[in-house]
This record gives C-alpha cells, structure tokens and sequence, in this order.
C-alpha cells in the first residue's frame, strides 16, 4: 500500500519518510497508510503558494468566484463519493456525512459573493478634491489546519473564502482521516485553480510546527481542541502571525419545567449522541431545572435510547456510527466509568455494546448519566463521545451560573415556552452561539462560526463576514489630483 501524499503547486507528489496507519473505524481495520510531511515538504507547499499569490492576488474578483461556482458544482457531482470517503475513515454514517458535506458547500457558495463582499468603502470630497477610500486587500500564504471530526466541512470553512479573498493557501487535515479533503482539494484544482493556489500537506506536530514558525505564512486557521488551539494561537501570534484558532466545548442545554418534553427528548438524542458525539456543537450536558423536569426528561430519554442503533458507517439505518480511533473509545470509556466513581448515577451504560460483525470497530454506545456535579471529571473535561450529563439545579439563575462558569462558551441552548426567559438567557448567557428551543445552533454560512471563552482564541470567527475580515487587510488610501500641481505650498499642521 503506498502511503497517501500530498498535493504541491497542482500535483499530487509522494515523498519518502515517516507515515502512519489509517483505519476504518467501523471494523478497526488499517486500510492504508498517510504519509507524514517533513519540514522540507512543508516548505516546499508553502513556496509553491508563494509564488503563485502575485498572479492570483490579481486575478479579478469575479474570476476568482468563477472557479467557485464550478468548485460547487463538482462538489455536488462527486457527493456521492465524498460521502463514502469520509464514512471509511471518520465512521459517519451517510446521512450524517451528506449533512456535513452540505454545510461544506454553503461555504462555497458564500465564497461565490466575493466580488460583492471585497467591495470596499468610499468618500468623495473628505476634504477639498480629496477622495478617501479602504479596500481588502488578501494577505499572501494562508495555512488551515484541521480536526477530524468534520473532515470536509472545516476545510471548506476557511480554504473557499481565503482563495477567493486573493490568498494562496496550505491545508494540513487531520492525520487521521485525510483522504476527503485531499480529494475534495483535487476538485477545487480541477474546477480551475491555478497550480500552488491550493496545497495539502498531510502530516503532524512536524507540518504543523513548519507552518506556525515559517516567516512567509501570513495567516492561520486553526480548528481542533483547546490545548492544541492554544499552543497554535500562542505560536504564531508570537512569530508575527493573525490567528484564529477554535477549540473546544462542552455545550449545556437548560430544560425549564415548562418546555416541551417531547420535543426536549428528540433534539437532545440527537444532538447528543449523532456522530457518536463527536461534534463541537454537540449537546453534551442537560441541565434540569427541578426535580419533575430531571426525573420526566431521564425517564423519557432512557424510552428514546432504547432504540437507538448504532453501527458501521455503510450501514443507513444506524443512528450513529464508531468513535475514530481505539484510544479514543478507551478514553471516553475511562469518562463514563470516573463518573461512576465519583458518585453520578450510571442510568444507561454505553460500554459494552455489542455490533454484530463488527467487533473490532470502536464503537460505544449512548450513554445516559444523572446527578452530574461541577466538580465531576467527567463534567470538568469534553468527552467528545455519546454520552450525555444530566445535572439538576433549583433555577435556571443556577443553570446560567454553570454554563457562565464553565471554561468552555461554544455553543447553548435552552428549551422553554417562555418567550422572557429565553430572552433574559440569549441576552446574558457567556457563550457564542446560542440555541432558543434550537439543539445545534449552528450558523449558517452568512453568519460567523465562534465560541467564547477558551473555546476560540483570537478576534475574529470562522467563515461567513468574520473570513472576509480575517483573510484580508485594510488599506486605506487618501488621493488628490490638483489641476496644476500643489499650490497651497508648505503646511505645517493638520487642514482644519
Ligand atoms: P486535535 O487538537 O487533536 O487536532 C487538530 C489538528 O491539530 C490536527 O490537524 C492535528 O494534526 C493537529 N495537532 C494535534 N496535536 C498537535 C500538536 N501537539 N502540535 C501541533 N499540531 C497538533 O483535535 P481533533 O481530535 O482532531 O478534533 C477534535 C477537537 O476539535 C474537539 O476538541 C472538538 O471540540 C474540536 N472542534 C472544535 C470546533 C470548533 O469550531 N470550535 C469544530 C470542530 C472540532
């Protein structure tokens, strides 16, 4: 098996050195291998973008978005087998992997308006004769990196706009499932972008560490955990860089007495244990305000778990699939069981389940834990598998208290029939993005994508009008054409 490459300066290359296993997480199988750039095969991706910006940097807006709309349309013609891509290596399920391919698109798509969105701003006579303009500008080399959880999605939230903003680019997709996005990058390649524009490398802390540290990287992008989007963003705002590096979350939904519990039920199994709960949006702790409402809700949830079908990802009719790696299912396992330890109530224990056929996938199944406290490891760190808290308090003051405390602001939500809570909540609550009877608030592509707190480190959000602002800078330029050369001669102070 040859070991998946890179693609450099418009060509797929192969390079000796180190590399590392790729698996299908629904059976635990390897199924090849991808290869691990070095910084000589990092440096060479970020010279071929380089020296493709000044031709790019150029190229009129409106062919820029060109592309776009054909990279669009191939995305759409190749769904199929983009689906199947990120399924073999991620685990999705292809209702699920159709889902985030989609959201990918609608990135595209946003990346179409470029023309209109670089517009820039002017002012006639802001002084006598004097015209006064700002415009974006691209910044040069871009580089992404990405986590696995989204394999398609993330890169098209950053690459799509950054290109068609006039910057050149380097992607490096998580080393775990990186064969949709190389594909997907092939696409852009094919719908007309110029050799060097767009280049993947595969790799890891060496690929990562080359683009953090090389002076003629303009830019990052980062998506993955917090430890890792910290050390990135610290790395390359201290060597001169922007950075916007997103991290991770643990998500609360308050349930108030007055919600409607079936509706509470549906979205929260969905939303907490759809892709295996393997989202940064995922719903991963119900937050029960009273009693009657935390007894209704983990009575109604365990009804609802007890169908729940989880599976390979070939398989349509599973509700979820595998977790991605063996170590990981191990880690969330060594959650569920700390919580036990510490004294929360095991009502549905998704350890030892059983896929018949596939007993070396890494799967675990939902699972379900009452009386969560903040002190909890389990409660304390992000799980990043299918497994929902149900903690209880008095009020929903106290709810907001937790979710406000919490380390991570990614995303909320609230469920209730009170249109003044909902209101008191969205307005004061410390978090980013914000749900109203809504599980999975996420933005669509002509909104921004960001949470608060040590869930985004940096200013700026991902995709929608934040990337036009991220991947450009301003210019401002002040003109004056006097009809016969400077007349008012030497001026010592501003004109008033
Ligand atoms: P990760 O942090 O392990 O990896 C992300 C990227 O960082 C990968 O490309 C990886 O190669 C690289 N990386 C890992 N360790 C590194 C190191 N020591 N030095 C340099 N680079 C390194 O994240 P993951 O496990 O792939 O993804 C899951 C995490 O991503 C979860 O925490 C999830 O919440 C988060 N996430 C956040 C968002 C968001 O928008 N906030 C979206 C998706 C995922």
């Amino acid at each position: 098996m040859t070991a998946l490459g890179h693609l450099i300066n418009g060509a797929r290359v192969d390079r000796q050195g180190r590399s590392q296993d790729l698996y299908n997480p629904s059976t635990g199988e390897v199924k090849g291998q991808v290869s691990l750039a070095s910084k000589a095969t990092v440096e060479e991706a970020i010279a071929a973008a380089q020296a493709a910006f000044p031709a790019w940097r150029n190229t009129p807006p409106a062919k820029r978005a060109r592309v776009m709309f054909r990279f669009k349309q191939l995305l759409e013609e190749h769904a199929e087998e983009i689906v199947r891509l990120i399924g073999e290596e991620h685990g999705k399920i292809s209702h699920d992997a159709q889902g985030e391919l989609a959201r990918g698109i609608e990135n595209v798509e946003y990346a179409c308006g470029a023309p209109e969105l670089l517009k820039g701003e002017h002012s006639k006579n802001t002084g006598p004769g004097i015209d006064s303009w700002s415009e974006h500008q691209p910044l040069g080399v871009v580089a992404g990196i990405t986590p696995f959880n989204f394999p398609a999605m993330v890169p098209l939230w950053m690459y799509p706009m950054a290109i068609a903003c006039g910057n050149t680019f380097v992607l490096k997709p998580s080393e775990r499932d990186p064969t949709s996005a190389l594909f997907i990058a092939e696409l852009a390649l094919e719908a007309g972008l110029p050799a060097g524009v767009l280049n993947v490398v595969n790799g890891d802390k060496e690929a990562v560490d080359t683009l953090l540290d090389d002076a003629r990287v303009q830019a990052v992008s980062f998506v993955g955990s917090t430890p890792i989007a910290e050390y990135i963003y610290s790395r390359a705002s201290a060597n001169g860089k922007r950075c916007q590096a997103l991290g991770g979350a643990k998500n609360h939904a308050i349930v108030m007495p007055d919600a409607d519990m079936e509706n509470v039920v549906n979205s929260l199994t969905g939303a907490a244990f759809g892709s295996s709960g393997e989202r940064c949006m995922a719903l991963s702790v119900a937050v029960a305000v009273g009693d009657e409402a935390a007894d209704t809700l983990i009575a109604k949830m365990q009804e609802s778990m007890a169908t729940l079908k989880v599976g390979p990802f070939s398989d349509k009719s599973n509700d979820f699939g595998p977790v991605i790696t063996k170590a990981h299912q191990e880690k969330v396992c060594g959650y569920i069981a700390s919580a036990a330890e510490q004294g929360a109530t095991l009502v549905v224990d998704g350890r030892d389940v059983q896929v018949e056929g596939y007993e070396g996938g890494f799967y675990v199944g939902g699972t379900l834990i009452d009386n969560v406290t903040p002190e909890m490891t389990c409660y304390r760190e992000e799980i990043f598998g299918p497994v929902l808290l149900v903690m209880r308090v008095d009020s929903m003051e106290e709810a907001m208290r937790l979710i406000d405390e919490h380390e991570y602001g990614n995303g909320t939500c609230i469920y209730t029939r009170d249109g003044e809570a909902a209101r008191y909540f969205s307005d004061n609550i410390l978090v980013g993005m914000v749900g109203i009877n809504v599980p999975l608030p996420v933005p669509v592509s002509y909104h921004s994508f960001g949470g608060w707190k040590r869930s985004l480190f940096g200013d700026l959000s991902a995709y929608g009008p934040d990337a036009v602002r991220f991947y450009t800078r301003r210019k401002t330029v002040t003109q004056r054409w006097p009809s016969a050369g400077v007349r008012e001669g030497v001026q010592f102070s501003f004109p008033s």
